[in-house]
């Protein structure tokens, strides 16, 4: 799919995290990873959580290779996990995932996390939303792996 389809708000905001990825740095000091890869593209992510005592998360690495809607939204994600304890990033995922599947009343609550909205403008690519969860699923997996998730 041509990037250029993509609304111009929605396209920029993705490019802008594309070019500039958050929380790239793996982190040497980790509770837990997650890792996810979609062969059909050749997107992976790689993912380090670091928690305080209290289970918030703290620290977010998050290296991804692949296509720019995955990496985008990698980034994106990697911001909001930031720290919220694993049971507000589940709801996060949640909402996110609904987002995607056009869920209208997950649309209806759409812009809590700000840039996450222009994950949004995906939706109209269906064979982008796999790009744009790849990240997700990583990160359900990094929690998976917690004692207290
Ligand atoms: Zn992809």
């Amino acid at each position: 799919m041509a990037l250029e389809r993509l609304d111009d708000l929605y396209r920029d905001a993705i490019l802008e995290h594309r070019r500039n990825p958050r929380n790239a740095d793996k982190l040497e000091d980790f509770d837990t990873t997650g890792d996810a890869v979609n062969p059909f593209c050749g997107d992976e992510i790689h993912l380090q959580l670091k928690q305080d005592d209290k289970g918030r998360i703290t620290a977010v690495g998050l290296q991804g290779e692949g296509c720019s809607i995955n990496r985008a939204s990698g980034s994106m994600m990697s911001e909001a996990a930031k720290g919220k304890t694993p049971t507000e990033i589940r709801a996060l995922t949640d909402w996110v995932r609904k987002l995607m599947q056009g869920d209208p009343e997950a649309e209806s609550q759409l812009s809590p996390e700000g840039d996450l909205r222009n994950l949004f403008g995906v939706r109209e690519y269906p064979i982008r939303i796999k790009c744009a969860l790849l990240p997700w699923s990583a990160l359900d997996e990094a929690l998976s792996k917690l004692s207290d998730g």
